[in-house]
Parts: C-alpha cells; sequence; structure tokens
C-alpha cells in the first residue's frame, strides 16, 4: 500500500482513507487528522491510539514536511521580513516569505513551482524555467512549516512566490480545499489570494470552482499590448483583451475586489499615457484595488528601482484617473525576498545536476 500524503487531504477525505485503509483506530481518524495539521507532528498516539494503531496509521499515511535550510530576515519599517529557503525531498528547494502588514499582521507568500516557465523579464524566478510542479502536499507543506517550526504567526496567505499559481491548478485548488477546511487548518478564504500573470483560460476554470470568498489579484504590469508582450511571455497566449474578458466574468461575490498588480519600471511603464492605459483596461472590471509595487532589481536587473518621487507620481496619475491605489511598501529587497526576486543562484547551478521536471 502506497502511503497518502495526509496533506493532500481534507479531513473528511482523510476519514474515509482512514476507514478505507486500516483495520482498527480509523474512529479516531478525524482528532488525528486535526492534531497533525494544527501541530505540525504525526503522532497519531497523542489521539489516544495503541502503537500498534499508530503504526498503521503511519504505513497509511504519509507527512513529510519541506526541511528549513535557511532563513534570513531584514528589518522593515512595519516590522521583520523573513525568507525561507526549504528543502524538497527531491533535493530541489522553494522559498516563503513572512511579510509584516502593519498593525501586527502578517502574510505568508508561498511558492506553487520549483522555478517558472512564464517568463516576466522582470522577474528573478523566471531566469530558473520551469522545474517542476509542487503537490498539493508541498504547497501546504510551507503553512506547517512556517506556523509551527518558524512560528511564524501570519494571518494571510498570498500565491505570489515562485511560480504561475493557475499553471499548477489541479494542485493549487486543492490546496485551497485542504486550507480552508474547518476540520483542519481552518484558513477562511477570505484570507486567501490568488496571483495570476493572466492566465485567462485558468481563471474561468477558476470561477467554476464555487471559491465565493477568495481573493484574486492579477499581475498587469502593462495596459497597451506592445508592452505587456514585451515584458511578459503570457501575452502571446492571452492579450489584453482576452485577459479583460475574463477577469470581467469573475464575479465570485457581489462585493469582489480585483487586485491588480502593477510593477513600477522605471522608464519602461511608468508614463501618464501607461496610467490612462491603466485605467481603460480596469474600466469594464468593476470594483479592483490597483497596488503599486515598486521594482525590485534581481541579480540581472531590467531597469533600476524607482525613486519615491516616480511611485507617488505614478500613483497620483492612477489616482487622477479615478483608481483606488495602494502602494505596496518594499521588504526583504536586501535578502532577495522581495517581490519579482525568488529564485537563487545555487538552485539555478541544482537545476543542472537534479532530475528536469516531472
Ligand atoms: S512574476 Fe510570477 S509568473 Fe512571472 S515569471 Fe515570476 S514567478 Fe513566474
Amino acid at each position: 500500500m502506497t502511503p497518502l500524503d495526509l496533506l493532500s487531504l481534507t479531513s473528511d477525505a482523510f476519514v474515509l482513507e482512514a476507514k478505507a485503509r486500516l483495520e482498527r483506530g480509523a474512529g479516531r481518524a478525524r482528532e488525528v487528522y486535526r492534531r497533525t495539521v494544527t501541530t505540525g507532528r504525526f503522532a497519531p498516539e497523542e489521539a489516544g491510539l495503541s502503537k500498534e494503531a499508530s503504526d498503521a496509521y503511519r504505513a497509511a499515511f504519509r507527512f513529510e514536511l519541506p526541511k528549513v535550510i535557511d532563513v534570513r530576515k531584514e528589518e522593515t519599517p512595519l516590522g521583520v521580513t523573513a525568507k525561507a529557503v526549504l528543502g524538497l525531498d527531491d533535493g530541489y528547494e522553494i522559498e516563503c516569505v513572512f511579510i509584516p502588514m502593519g498593525r501586527g499582521r502578517h502574510t505568508l507568500c508561498i511558492s506553487s513551482e520549483v522555478g517558472c516557465k512564464m517568463g516576466c523579464t522582470f522577474c528573478e524566478t523566471a531566469r530558473l524555467g520551469l522545474i517542476r510542479k509542487l503537490s498539493t502536499a508541498e504547497i501546504l507543506g510551507q503553512l506547517v512549516v512556517a506556523r509551527h517550526e518558524l512560528g511564524w504567526n501570519f494571518k494571510n496567505v498570498v500565491f505570489m512566490g515562485m511560480g504561475e499559481a493557475l499553471d499548477n491548478y489541479e494542485s493549487v485548488v486543492r490546496a485551497l480545499r485542504v486550507m480552508n477546511d474547518p476540520g483542519g487548518l481552518a484558513i477562511a478564504q477570505d484570507y486567501v489570494t490568488i496571483c495570476t500573470v493572466g492566465h485567462a483560460e485558468a481563471v474561468r476554470r477558476l470561477a467554476g470552482e464555487g471559491f465565493k470568498r477568495l481573493n484574486l489579484s492579477v499581475s498587469l504590469n502593462a495596459a497597451n499590448d506592445a508592452l505587456r508582450r514585451e515584458l511578459m511571455p503570457i501575452h502571446k497566449r492571452y492579450d489584453l483583451e482576452a485577459l479583460k474578458a475574463a477577469l470581467a466574468e469573475y464575479r465570485p461575490r457581489p462585493n469582489f475586489v480585483l487586485g491588480v498588480n502593477y510593477c513600477l519600471l522605471p522608464g519602461m511603464n511608468d508614463a501618464r499615457e501607461d496610467a490612462r492605459d491603466v485605467a481603460r483596461f480596469c474600466a469594464p472590471l468593476g470594483r479592483v484595488l490597483v497596488n503599486v509595487i515598486p521594482y525590485n532589481p534581481g541579480n540581472v536587473p531590467l531597469t533600476r528601482a524607482p525613486t519615491d518621487e516616480e511611485v507617488d507620481r505614478f500613483i497620483g496619475w492612477l489616482r487622477d484617473e479615478g483608481l483606488p491605489v495602494r502602494r505596496r511598501i518594499t521588504k526583504g529587497r536586501s535578502v532577495m525576498a522581495a517581490c519579482g526576486q525568488l529564485g537563487n543562484v545555487e538552485l539555478r547551478e541544482r537545476r543542472r545536476a537534479l532530475p528536469l521536471a516531472r
């Protein structure tokens, strides 16, 4: 019998599997599951089971977490930003980032893939290419390690680390269901955001999954076709019209607010006309909130970081166009934990030595 990943299952699915796989002790399955995901320890004995029944659980289910390889921290005005490098069992590494949001609240930014195939020109992860997609258990392992091994007390989760979340659709959607399960991790959809580079087809598919409270944001970065084609290869597959049409249809609830992320690249997408283009793109999309993210230069910078004056000027233009705007404060730049900076040089080197994508 091949052990099943406990973290790939909701509590209900775990109970069903326990009944099917175990001769005794399945009556405690719900408690075993709850304790495991809320403590980060797979110890069926602690749910009152005998050694024999506990061993049967361990033979039927796996609970393996990514290993913490390195943690780097940076002080920011809002608190400490920390990036953890986590090792997977095949030797590859992923990264997740603990981000202070002010008033004592934190967000955990997690990865969905090792590397990424989307090729966004401003992004460090793109330089790795796609090495492989993460399983549901690997995606959720980041949450469990962050909370129970690193002691990171986060409230929000964003899929904005390495990889395009909607490119790993099945594993990510399953992770959302497991994450939301009140009998387990119990992270409500209101606190979870999927960020996509603009995978229009997958946005339509996501709309049919029934996640009424889930948040969605799109990395726009350019609202005219010529520039977006240059910056983001996904544009060849889904141009701005196709993306806009899919986003306009995405209305999971009446008060839904679409996040529109705009990485500000000085001299490239920060002109007055660019702000007008953003407004034109957003006009048919209902309520939006534009997040302006100052560009974080990686190891091979596309351009420099914008000055505060340049960021403020662009935000002013967006507001003149009637758009609600929030400036994303740069956090973690010195430890390569800021937006677009995940994916390290060592991993690129190791890619040559390890097996290729599953
Ligand atoms: S910005 Fe996101 S989608 Fe684009 S290459 Fe980087 S990780 Fe991939």
